[in-house]
């Protein structure tokens, strides 16, 4: 049987009538890259804002590892290991690039937010800030102030970020946006670097991003599933094919 990380069942999202999202249940295998796809407006925010508990369902459940989040704040589920990728503006631009991912670790070794650390500490954060640099090929840019690195960079920064909180799920919201095509390139290979031993759920809207490292995609339309599979199943499904490849 698959192992299923997180699960959706009938999740649905009403505004004053409107249903944003309808129905949708989703299975999100642990390992995978997972993709949300689908036109503008079928409801693939609505769906992340649900998971993250921004938003609270109408009805419907969400589970993770099994047990039921639906009712669970937004500080229990990133405790629990949900974390969504931190949006730029989440990022302090007048700290440098180190002091950011140092801010963001303060939380999962334990430490206060203080100002005044032990020597010991402080280099144990920033070994392990260094650390996360690395992975997202940032090393040469920790002394670079925030608010002066490439835009490419910024999303590195984010999921260097989004990983000092050691995610069991981490959820990319359009990672390549309003990226050309060289940063599109260096940040989809980021994340398929980053995504061994990990479970990742992506909005994104990128077809040449997607078709490269998802393992499943769900296609929403006007709030529903409309299809799911591989990439090959999906592409070659004559209705998403009509509803969003030739858009
Ligand atoms: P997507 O991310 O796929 O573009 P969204 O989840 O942003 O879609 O939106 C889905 C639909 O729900 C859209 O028609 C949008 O206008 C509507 N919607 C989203 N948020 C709200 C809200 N707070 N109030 C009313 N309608 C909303």
């Amino acid at each position: 049987m698959a192992d299923v990380v997180l699960e959706t069942r009938q999740l649905t999202k009403e505004f004053k009538g409107f249903t944003a999202v309808n129905n949708v249940s989703l299975q999100v295998q642990r390992g995978h890259i997972h993709a949300l796809i689908g036109p503008n407006g079928a409801g693939k925010t609505t769906c992340f804002n649900l998971l993250t508990k921004f938003l609270v369902p109408t009805s419907g459940q969400i589970l993770f590892n099994g047990r039921d989040i639906t009712m669970s704040k937004p500080a229990q589920i990133a405790r629990q290991g949900i974390i969504r990728s931190f949006q730029i503006s989440a990022v302090f631009p007048h700290l440098t690039v180190l002091e950011n991912v140092r801010i963001g670790l303060q939380r999962p070794l334990g430490n206060s937010f203080a100002f005044w650390q032990s020597e010991k500490k402080l280099n144990a954060l920033n070994d392990r800030a260094m650390a996360l640099l690395a992975q997202v090929d940032l090393e040469n840019f920790a002394d670079t102030m925030t608010v002066d690195l490439p835009y490419g960079r910024k999303r590195a920064l984010e999921i260097a970020t989004t990983l000092g909180m050691e995610p069991e799920l981490m959820l990319l919201d359009e990672p390549t946006q309003g990226m050309g095509h060289e940063d599109v390139h260096r940040v989809t290979a980021l994340i398929k670097k980053v995504s061994v031993g990990r479970t990742i759920l992506m909005v994104e809207h990128n077809m040449s991003v997607i078709s490269g490292i998802s393992d499943r995609i769900s296609v929403l339309q006007r709030g529903a599933v409309l299809a799911e599979g591989t990439y090959e199943e999906v592409s070659s499904n004559p209705q998403v094919m009509e509803a969003y490849m030739g858009t």
